[in-house]
């Protein structure tokens, strides 16, 4: 039996058995998070998510660690500073799949005005510390590289800093802390009630591999189903939550790369709106996101041809290439679960979150999750902490903010040197894999490769640099079941091999299903 089956079997054997402290429900970056907090301060924890990690609007976003210069303009005085502080938190917790990014916002006078954007900039900077980041300044788009892609007419621009993150990689190394300190994470494992009984909550989870349910009791219970936290509260709760999430469809599209250097563009358009683009995946550039109130099924949103065209005319208006929904050769959606608010306009919302938690004496506490960010998510799991305290009668003090990620353990963050310091001991690994393979596993790259001493140790080549090596840790270490969560999730190799790679990877893994078929295609057709 393979290491993860058997980890897996251990865990439901326990579940049955012990009175767990906390059940968390939802494995996106604010479940993972707490479980990762709660874990590292000793107590007993189950995660458990219906699909993969981070299946949903944590893989979804526009992968920016960022205090949202945007929010300025609607007095979020108090998110912004909060988010900016997390940003060098984040980039020294995880500087292989953190890294700084420079932006650069071609003025356009008819938009908003140069005083007000310089004004705003010099905030964004005192608001945040900053000692990896570099300050916001003025730049002459007639000599400065991020000028030449642009069309004429834009001679002036301003350039901050924020950080750029792999939101995917970033909820499965969560994950994988909370595992490594005695957290049990069970993937494809759908909540399907609990009740509170006293002061233990009876839970039934229904797992994708298993036919039938199981139980498990805990002390206390984490809502953390982003867009789906009013569904869980009704259908399996049998409760009605005092917050409320309004839904918003965000969708970005990627295509062939706009630009040639490494800054991303923050882009404002005639509706007030802004858009990214961003450098991404070396060959590509990423451009989002969109905001359209969405009542579906947060599983099935999917990019409208609108967005596509608003997206694409959005670019057009600043590069000289014009790019057409031909031109998008992949595209995601993701449902924001905003927080309810009186505005009328989406993007208004507050991007806040809140805690609400029900904790009568004697009743075992819930505490459920609504809105929030990627960015925020360490500092909400651990407001998430104390007000689960006193009901599990004391949990350990912080501890999240000085401490390294797997594989982010880098001497002074400084991700080149790490970079370099591989290619010196292994010189027989491609320069590109071996970025690739820093970036995804920082120092955990060891463990990955096993002792390989030579290309041909890594074993069978399924195209596009993934090899057997790789494909086998995730498996064993990083809950990975299907080719869809190989190549959309733990990487982005999707975009760079033929569909050819995923039947390999679905022939090779059990538990592939339809789903790796459904996104190929999807890259395919777009
Ligand atoms: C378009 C877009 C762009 C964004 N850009 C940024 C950005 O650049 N920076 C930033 O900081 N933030 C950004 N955000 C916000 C950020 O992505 C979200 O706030 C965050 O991902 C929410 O995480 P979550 O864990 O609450 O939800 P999710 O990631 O959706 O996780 C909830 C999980 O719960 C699971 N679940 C649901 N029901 C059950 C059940 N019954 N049993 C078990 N599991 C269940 C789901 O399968 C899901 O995986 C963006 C969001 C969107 C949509």
């Amino acid at each position: 039996m393979g290491e993860a089956k058997a980890r897996r079997r251990d865990a439901l054997a326990a579940l049955g058995r012990d009175t767990l402290d906390v059940l968390v429900v939802g494995g996106g970056i604010n479940g993972a998070g707490i479980a990762r907090d709660l874990a590292g301060r000793g107590a007993s924890v189950v995660l458990c998510e219906k699909d993969d990690l981070a299946s949903h609007t944590s893989s979804s976003s526009t992968k920016l660690v960022h205090g949202g210069l945007r929010y300025l303009e609607y007095y979020e005085f108090s998110l912004v500073k909060k988010a900016l502080a997390e940003r060098e938190v984040l980039l020294k917790s995880a500087p292989h799949i953190i890294r700084p990014l420079r932006f650069v916002m071609p003025h356009d006078r008819s938009l908003r005005p140069a005083w007000l954007i310089r004004a705003g900039l010099l905030l964004y900077d005192r608001l945040g510390k900053r000692q990896l980041l570099a300050g916001s300044a003025s730049v002459d788009l007639h000599k400065h590289p991020a000028g030449k892609p642009l069309r004429a007419g834009f001679a002036k621009g301003f350039l901050y800093s924020d950080a750029w993150v792999d939101d995917a990689r970033l909820v499965v190394l969560n994950a994988l802390d909370a595992s490594e300190r005695g957290a049990t994470v069970l993937t494809r494992t759908r909540c399907v009630s609990a009740r509170r009984a006293g002061a233990v909550w009876e839970v039934t989870l229904q797992s994708l591999a298993h036919a039938g349910t199981r139980s498990a009791k805990a002390r206390a219970l984490v809502n953390a189903t982003g867009p789906w936290v009013v569904d869980l509260a009704r259908d399996a709760l049998a409760m009605t939550p005092k917050g409320n999430v309004r839904m918003a469809k965000g969708s970005h599209i990627v295509v062939r790369k706009l630009f040639d250097h490494d800054c991303a563009y923050i882009l404002q358009n005639p509706d007030r709106r802004i858009v990214f683009a961003i450098p991404y995946e070396g060959d590509f550039t990423l451009i989002g996101t969109t905001d359209v109130e969405y009542d579906g099924d947060p599983a099935a949103a999917a990019i409208s041809l609108d967005e596509t065209r608003y997206l694409c005319e959005t670019a057009n208006r600043y590069f000289e290439r014009v790019i057409a929904p031909g031109d998008v050769v992949w595209s995601f959606s993701g449902v924001r679960p905003l927080l309810e608010d009186e505005s009328k306009d989406l993007s208004a919302v507050t991007r806040d979150y809140l805690l609400e938690c029900d904790a009568a004496a004697g009743r075992a506490p819930l505490l459920s999750v609504f809105g929030g960010k990627i960015t925020t998510y360490r500092r909400l799991a651990e407001e998430a902490l104390d007000l689960l305290a006193a009901g599990l009668g004391g949990v350990g003090a912080a501890w999240t903010s000085g401490v390294p990620l797997p594989g982010g353990d880098i001497a002074d963050a400084d991700f080149e040197r790490f970079l370099a310091a591989l290619q010196r001991q292994r010189p027989w690994l491609p320069a590109n894999l071996a970025r690739r393979y820093a970036r995804a596993y920082g120092t955990r790259v060891e463990r990955m490769l096993a002792g390989a001493r030579g290309i041909e140790d890594l074993g069978a080549a399924y195209g596009g640099g993934l090899y057997e090596a790789e494909v086998d840790y995730l498996v064993r270490v990083e809950w990975a079941a299907t080719a869809e969560d190989i190549l959309w999730r733990r990487s982005k190799l999707g975009l760079h091999v033929g569909p050819e790679t995923a039947e390999r990877l679905a022939a090779r893994l059990p538990a592939a299903d339809a789903m790796t078929t459904r996104e190929m295609r999807h890259a395919a057709d777009a």
